[in-house]
């Protein structure tokens, strides 16, 4: 036998290389951070959509932090109560995700990170 290449299999360890980190909002389980926070409705929906929390520039960095969340067509484009189409629930997402992050971040690192301040304006 003159196989070697066998022996080293690949590995997984190529998989990681992107720096793409889970929400640290909403676990990806089907339900929707909108229908659980406004209507306490839990239900399981076909079709989840992943939002980021703070898009255009920021768009990058909430990848890469987990600044996401999973939301229905109904609130994540489709309709009045749609984040992309409602200020008021866009800036909701905003405010909490920048409470979660300073459970374990002072306030000074997120701003550095996203060069304002969501919670005080
Ligand atoms: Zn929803
Ligand atoms: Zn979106």
């Amino acid at each position: 036998m003159n196989d070697g290449g066998l022996m080293f299999p690949k590995k997984a360890w190529k998989k990681k290389r992107k720096r793409h980190k889970k929400s640290m909002l909403h676990e990806k389980d089907g339900t929707c951070y909108l229908c659980m926070k406004l209507n306490h409705d839990y239900r399981i929906h076909p079709a989840i959509q992943e939002h980021h929390i703070y898009g255009g520039p920021l768009r990058g960095i909430s990848e890469a932090e987990g600044f996401k969340v999973y939301l229905c067509p109904s609130h994540h484009v489709d309709g009045a109560k749609a984040v992309h189409n409602n200020q008021k629930n866009m800036r909701l997402l905003q405010e909490d995700c920048q409470r979660a992050y300073e459970r374990t971040h002072t306030r000074q690192q997120f701003i550095k990170l996203m060069g304002r301040n969501y919670l005080e304006e």
